[in-house]
C-alpha cells in the first residue's frame, strides 16, 4: 500500500511546484519517505487547492475527522502543510514542495536529528535533480526577481511600487524573519560550510508569516526591525531575491554560495535574463578610485577592472542586485531604471502558467 501512496505523492507533489526541477530519480522517492509518513502522504495527496478543513480531508480518505486533524496538526508542526485561523475557524493549506516545504524544513534553524536526515535527503535530490537537468540556451521566463537596495536608485527614477521594499513592509501584517533556510541547510550537510553571512535574515508577510509565528518556525518582528532586517543585508552585499510575482510572500537576503535560486541563475549562460530586474548600475567616472571593492563584492561576477578608468561591467551577467552600488565607498554607481523590464505577473498561478507556456517553446 505504502508503495502507491508515495508514487501518488510523487505526482501530486509534482504538479503542486517543485521549481521546475526533474522528478525522474530515485532520491525524490527517497526523499518524500524522510519528510512524509504513509499517513500524511495520504492526506496530502487529497488537499485541495486554498485552505480546506479536516472534514474535506476526512471524506476523501474515509478516515475520522479527529483522526485527521492530529495529523494535520502534527503536519503543520513539521512544516509539511500550513495553517492558519480564518473566520473563527482553524484551517489548512497544502504547500508546494519549493518554494514552501523544502524551505520550512530549515527555517527554525534546528539541528535535531530529523534536521540532519532531511537535509541528507533534500541534498541528494537536489544534486540528482541537477545532474539529470538539462540547461537551455535560452533562458525561460524568470521565475524570481531582485530588488535592488532601495538608496541606490538615482533620485530622479520613477520607482515602480513592485520593487519598493519598504512599501512591502508597511503594508504587510504580520511580518516573520527566520533563518536563512539555504545557509542552514548547507551547515546541517557540512558543519564548516559557513560563509560568515548573517543567518536571521530571511522574511515572511502575511499568511506565511502567520503560520511561521503561530508554529515557531519564525519570529515575528515590527517594521522597523524589518527594515534593520534589511540594511543588515544590504551592508553584507547580500542580494534581496524574491519570486517573480507583484504580491510578496517573502523577501530571501542571498549569496551566491549558498543560495539555490541565485545559484541555478547564475549558472545559466546569459544570467540577466533568467531573474527578472528593473534597475542596472551606472558609473561615474570622475569618482571611481578603481579600488575593486564592487567587483568583490558582485554576486555575478559581473565586473571586473582592467585598465581604463572604471570597472568593466558584462551587460549580460548582471542581475541588477545593487550590491556593488550599495558597497561603493565614493557613490560612484547609482542604479538606474533598465528599459524593457516588465510588470511581475500577479500572483503564483499565473506565474506558473507563464513559465509552463514559456518552458514549452524553449529552445533546447
Ligand atoms: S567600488 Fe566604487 S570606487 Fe571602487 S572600483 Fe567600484 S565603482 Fe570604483
Ligand atoms: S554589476 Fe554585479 S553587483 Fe552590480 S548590479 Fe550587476 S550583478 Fe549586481
Amino acid at each position: 500500500m505504502n508503495e502507491g501512496i508515495y508514487r501518488q505523492l510523487g505526482e501530486v507533489m509534482a504538479k503542486r511546484g517543485l521549481g521546475g526541477r526533474p522528478t525522474n530519480v530515485p532520491e525524490y522517492d527517497t526523499m518524500l519517505r524522510v519528510l512524509f509518513t504513509p499517513d500524511e502522504a495520504e492526506s496530502s495527496c487529497v488537499m485541495p487547492p486554498g485552505y480546506f478543513t479536516p472534514n474535506v480531508i476526512s471524506q476523501a480518505t474515509g478516515k475520522n475527522e479527529s483522526d485527521v486533524t492530529i495529523t494535520l496538526e502534527k503536519m503543520a508542526d513539521k512544516g509539511l502543510c500550513m495553517s492558519v485561523v480564518r473566520k473563527g475557524a482553524r484551517v489548512y493549506v497544502g504547500p508546494p514542495l519549493m518554494p514552501g516545504i523544502f524551505e520550512f524544513q530549515f527555517m527554525r534553524g534546528t539541528k535535531t536529528e530529523r534536521d540532519y536526515e532531511i537535509a541528507r535527503a533534500i541534498n541528494a535530490y537536489r544534486k540528482a535533480a541537477a545532474s539529470v537537468t538539462v540547461i537551455p540556451r535560452r533562458a525561460s521566463y524568470p521565475g524570481s526577481r531582485v530588488i535592488p537596495v532601495q538608496r541606490t536608485i538615482k533620485a530622479e527614477t520613477s520607482v515602480q511600487t513592485f520593487d519598493q521594499v519598504r512599501n512591502y513592509i508597511e503594508n504587510s501584517e504580520p511580518i516573520a524573519v527566520t533563518t536563512c533556510y539555504c545557509r542552514h541547510e548547507a551547515l546541517l550537510i557540512d558543519e564548516k560550510d559557513i560563509c560568515g553571512m548573517p543567518n536571521d535574515v530571511c522574511m515572511q508577510f502575511r499568511t506565511s508569516a502567520e503560520y511561521l509565528i503561530e508554529r515557531k518556525i519564525g519570529r515575528q518582528v515590527s517594521k522597523d526591525e524589518a527594515m534593520d532586517v534589511m540594511r543588515r543585508a544590504e551592508e553584507a552585499g547580500l542580494v534581496h531575491a524574491c519570486v517573480n510575482t507583484q504580491r510578496l510572500d517573502f523577501i530571501c537576503n542571498c549569496c551566491a554560495c549558498h543560495c539555490a535560486i541565485l545559484q541555478n541563475v547564475l549558472r545559466q549562460p546569459r544570467p540577466a535574463d533568467a531573474i527578472l530586474h528593473a534597475f542596472l548600475p551606472s558609473f561615474g567616472e570622475e569618482t571611481c578610485t578603481l579600488c575593486g571593492i564592487c567587483t568583490d563584492r558582485c554576486p555575478a561576477k559581473a565586473l571586473s577592472i582592467n585598465g581604463g578608468n572604471l570597472p568593466e561591467w558584462n551587460a549580460e551577467r548582471c542581475i541588477g542586485c545593487a550590491v556593488c552600488a550599495s558597497g561603493c565607498p565614493e557613490g560612484t554607481i547609482v542604479m538606474v531604471e533598465r528599459q524593457g523590464a516588465f510588470v511581475p505577473p500577479a500572483d503564483m498561478r499565473t506565474l506558473g502558467e507563464v513559465i509552463a507556456k514559456e518552458r514549452s517553446r524553449a529552445d533546447f
